[in-house]
């Protein structure tokens, strides 16, 4: 028995030491060297710097970290690290309230949580951590703008783009929630502004046909391919294209309803159409446009009855002949089929059916008595072919904000927008603005404004946009594969270590089901680097082998608020119970895939269990450990005392096969990243062996020392079966059972101790 070792669990005690233990012994490090055993990089998501870590990140943390400790105990190299994503609006917001400036604000928001999760202890690589608000890395997010930028894949247009007057910024489609925002949920208004955009269309075909394969390979699990799914939003249809009589412009319309051609009642064309100007030529429309445009019509209604409907005062040939369909602009496009024209089909569409009982009064309002069209009669339709529509669209990655990454383009007067050339990166952000919330500060910044044209030296200024902190994500998986040394080369260099061979991509990506959109977002940019040369070597130009999401945690069936009061603070879990408690019991409490309702029953049952564990190990090691003493002074002394009869052969062997069996499946289990599971056979297992002991007492009055070994050797797998879990005190057991601390990873049963050195 070692030193030290209280019978009684002693969670903070054990968590201390081990964790001093893993900081000596560098436990998290990543492998520089790579030799032939696999090599994977499993993915935490890059925490918002909000300033505290919640219970869903200690789930989404806890089933990584047991995923990882697992693949290390097999003997597999494993990179495990994340960065903060410190830009942005909420960080921004969370400034303002601490009234200091932002960079300080996520400086100390990141150190406090760095503590909350090694309080956890979570076998992350800290030498690797990085703030994406750190020049050396938001130069990532310049470098890849430029990049993006001469290959086409960023833009700058006029566009019409979601704006909230309470933020003061423009917002991307999926910040805007059923037309509320996503901050602070006021309504969000359609304004016109020239923006920079992300050509996301570029690759939609590509990211859905990938998907397939990614299904094929098994890594991905259904709530993450779902999403994915979601995201690109396909649309099987057929389109037809349709030119009215004379000159009026043609247009191709899309409808999923092939074989109801001849039902179609009207055209609806999405105000974000790209070809909308021509049906909106007529300076009455045109009007009614600006208007909806700049939020006059109402345009986040979710619903047919208010949504805007503008009459172009022109009509189509339908598409089936017999007759021809007014054409009509609507957002009601939009989110059904992306920026596109279809048809109206009331038979089988909800809200075209709503839209066609306003129709009669619109247009009769609008072409007069009868609904006489300007351009009725003839024309043409083209034979209908089948076509896809993506909702997956282009969104517009620049913000009116001071806490973001500086667009890398200045405007000259003769020379209009011109890119910082790349070997004058990073453009840097001034640390003392002091964002108040309103407008953005930076554009009120001369020292930063002020520069000067890099292809004419004549004066310039700068773009006062920054980039929205979604497009720092599109690269802030890469970083932690760049060894910390090699950090301040150049991007080129950079890209070009030997590291992102090794560990591109990614074997898992474990975050919450909530990030569907970075993951898409990331899988067509990965698509564009492999094309532009610097991830050639992804061929499939997928970033993740692998990717499980997992669900919120909520409690009293409610999302977590402190307007609800009642939020679960890991701090004070881990304060009342352990580090090991808590993570297991997020564990043991439900699957990934499912939504965790907390409450204290879970923890409760981790923490028995646990103790239960400790404290019956303790004290069979004790008694183990008497026996033997026992039978040494007997031998010494030449005593015939009875040695307990064994007459339990058949017990052990039974215990064997139930060990042989739990580690077989719970091997099985880890490897589908069935943490739940896991979890449960574990304690299975724990009672087996429960059961072993009570059934040898009860037969022969107490263990031998052949039921001694076999119980010890049991107790020992249960600690190597329980490191992913509960690593403190799963390690703490596998010492005291006389393995001795080598430096190493406990290893996984079966795997020898010289493949996790
Ligand atoms: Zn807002
Ligand atoms: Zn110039």
């Amino acid at each position: 028995m070692s030193e030290g070792v209280n019978i009684s669990y002693e969670a903070h005690a054990i968590e201390a030491r081990r964790q001093a233990a893993w900081r000596e012994r560098d436990a998290a490090r990543t492998p520089t060297v790579f030799d032939d055993q696999p090599h994977l990089y499993i993915k935490p998501s890059a925490p918002f710097t909000s300033g505290n870590v919640h219970m869903g990140h200690v789930r989404s943390y806890s089933v990584g970290d047991a995923y990882a400790r697992f693949r290390r105990a097999r003997g597999d190299r494993v990179l495990f690290a994340f960065g903060f994503d410190a830009f942005g609006l909420p960080a921004e917001l969370g400034a303002i309230a601490g009234g200091v400036p932002p960079s300080e604000w996520v400086a100390r928001c990141a150190e406090h949580m760095t503590g909350q999760l090694q309080r956890l202890g979570f076998s992350f690589d800290w030498e690797r951590t990085f703030m994406s608000s750190d020049p050396v890395m938001y130069r990532w997010s310049q470098w890849l703008f430029l990049a993006l930028l001469e290959a086409g894949l960023v833009y700058r247009g006029t566009g019409n783009v979601d704006w909230c007057d309470t933020c003061q910024t423009t917002l991307a489609t999926i910040q805007v929630e059923d037309g509320l925002c996503w901050r602070c949920h006021n309504p969000v208004r359609l304004i016109e502004r020239p923006t920079w955009y992300l050509r996301v269309s570029a690759y939609t075909q590509e990211n859905d046909r990938r998907l397939d394969e990614l299904a094929g390979g098994g890594r991905w699990d259904e709530v993450a391919l779902a999403s994915q799914r979601f995201v690109l939003g396909r649309v099987d249809g057929v389109e037809v294209d349709l030119s009215a009589a004379g000159d009026g412009p043609a247009l191709s319309v899309f409808t999923p309803h092939a074989d109801s051609l001849e039902l179609a009642r009207f055209v609806l064309i999405s105000p974000k159409h790209p070809e909308i100007d021509a049906w909106a030529a007529d300076p009455e429309v045109h009007e009614r446009l600006e208007e909806l445009r700049s939020g006059g019509l109402e345009r986040s209604s979710r619903d047919a009855r208010a949504i805007a409907l503008i009459d172009t005062g022109r009509s189509l040939p339908a598409p089936a002949g017999g007759g021809s369909l007014p054409v009509l602009i609507s957002p009601a496009v939009d989110g059904r089929f992306g920026a596109t024209a279809v048809f109206g089909i009331p038979e089988h569409d909800r809200t075209d059916e709503v839209i066609a009982e306003r129709l009669p009064e619109l247009l009769a309002a609008s072409r007069g008595a009868g609904g006489a069209d300007a351009s009725a009669g003839g024309g043409e339709a083209s034979a209908p072919r089948a076509a896809l529509r993506y909702k997956a669209d282009d969104f517009s990655i620049s913000r009116q904000r001071s806490w973001g990454t500086p667009i890398p383009i200045v405007y000259c007067e003769a020379h209009g927008a011109v890119p910082v050339p790349k070997e004058q990166l990073p453009v840097l952000l001034p640390l003392d603005i002091r964002p108040t919330g309103a407008g953005n500060p930076l554009a009120e910044l001369s020292e930063f404004v002020q520069t000067t044209c890099p292809l004419c030296g004549g004066p310039a200024e700068r773009e006062t946009d920054t980039l929205d902190c979604h497009f720092d994500a599109l690269w802030l998986w890469v970083p932690v594969c760049v060894p910390p040394e090699s950090r301040e080369e150049t991007l080129e260099e950079i890209l070009a270590l030997a590291d992102l061979r090794q560990w591109l991509p990614c074997e898992r990506v474990v975050a919450g089901s909530d990030s569907g959109n970075f993951v898409f977002d990331q899988r067509i940019v990965t698509k564009a680097l492999r094309d532009l040369g610097p991830l050639a070597f992804l061929q499939d130009g997928e970033p993740f082998a692998g990717c499980l999401f997992h669900e919120m945690v909520i409690s009293d069936g409610r999302k977590m608020s402190k307007h609800l009061g009642n939020v679960v603070d890991p701090d004070a879990l881990v304060e009342r119970y352990g580090a090991d408690t808590v993570r297991l019991a997020v564990l043991y409490a439900a699957r990934p895939q499912k939504t965790l309702n907390w409450n204290d029953s879970a923890v409760l049952r981790a923490h028995r269990f646990l103790t239960q564990v400790w404290e019956f190990s303790q004290a069979r090691i004790a008694a183990a450990e008497l026996l033997a003493q026992t039978e040494r002074a007997a031998s010494g002394e030449g005593s015939d005392a009875e040695p307990v009869r064994d007459t339990s052969e058949h017990l052990r062997l039974k215990l064997s096969q139930w060990c042989e069996k739990g580690a077989e499946k719970i091997t099985q289990d880890m490897e589908g990243l069935e943490m739940h599971s896991a979890v449960r056979n574990v304690m299975r297992l724990f009672d087996r062996v429960k059961d072993f002991d009570k059934r040898v007492v009860a037969r022969q009055g107490a263990l031998g020392r052949a039921d001694n070994d076999a119980l010890l050797e049991a107790l020992a797998l249960l600690s190597q079966l329980l490191g992913p879990f509960a690593p403190h005190m799963a390690e703490e057991l596998w010492l005291s059972l006389g393995n001795d601390e080598s430096g190493a990873q406990t290893p996984w049963p079966g795997v020898s101790l010289q493949a996790v050195a």
